[in-house]
């Protein structure tokens, strides 16, 4: 009786053999990330989603000002040393000049959060996890990685590989459900007062158990057939 409840027992449900995935594509690594944006909350998470637009308006308006009045000029009004209406075209150089402020009080501000959050992060994971917790964690994992004892997660006994079974060894398409079942434990989590690493930390722990406890094929594999009859 109790032998049929060895779920957590190490080595009873061990999975069968399984090639191993072959390496994450620059593709599916860029998916990755993106999906992985909902660990991060207020400004931090805005700058990771349209901090690289910003800066390459900022770069550009750059670009246009060395043209029209000079390099040197352009770098004095950006950093504000020069005032835009002494150069020789106030209508271009004034957008920069503002810019160039927000550009540096913006990204000061947001590194300054990084690193208190950080250190926050890390304490509080390290107070409950234990000191190697959260100096891995990053992106959402990948799953085969997960097999191994050092990724500083909390997951069930050979999670990774059993997901992959459950997708008959089809690698990509596991890690693709794997990371939207995430995704949205990440983003339906309350992330207040909680660091970027301690958000995932989270979102992995609950996702892997639920999924876990969950019989037959993954939830995003059954999708929307799931309620009515699957007539197309
Ligand atoms: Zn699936």
């Amino acid at each position: 009786m109790s032998a049929q409840q060895t779920v957590r027992a190490a080595d009873a449900d061990e999975p069968g053999e399984i090639d191993p995935p072959r390496r994450e594509s620059l593709t599916a690594l860029l998916r990755r990330r993106r999906r992985s944006l909902g660990r991060h909350s207020g400004i931090q998470y805005w700058l990771r989603v349209r901090g690289y637009y910003i800066l390459a308006a900022f770069a550009g308006l750059f670009t246009l000002n060395a043209v029209v009045i000079g390099g040197r000029v352009a770098y004095d009004v950006s950093v504000q040393i020069a005032s835009p209406w002494e150069t020789r075209a106030p209508w271009v150089a004034l957008p920069l000049s503002i810019s160039g402020w927000l550009v540096v009080t913006g990204f000061a501000g947001a590194v300054a959060g990084y690193v208190v959050s950080e250190v926050t992060d890390n304490r509080s994971l390290r107070r409950s996890r234990g000191r190697a917790a959260g100096r891995r964690i990053g992106a959402i994992p990948l799953l085969d990685r997960l097999q191994y004892g050092r990724h500083g997660f909390e997951i069930p006994n050979y999670f990774g590989i059993r997901f992959a079974l459950r997708h008959d060894g089809d690698w990509p398409t596991a890690q693709d459900h794997w990371e939207i079942v995430v995704e949205k434990f990440l983003n339906a989590g309350d992330a207040r007062g909680k660091g970027p690493k301690r958000v995932m930390w989270e979102a992995v722990l609950e996702a892997s158990y639920v999924l876990d406890g969950m019989s037959g094929r993954c939830p995003e594999c059954t999708g929307p057939e799931e309620g009515g009859d699957g007539t197309h």
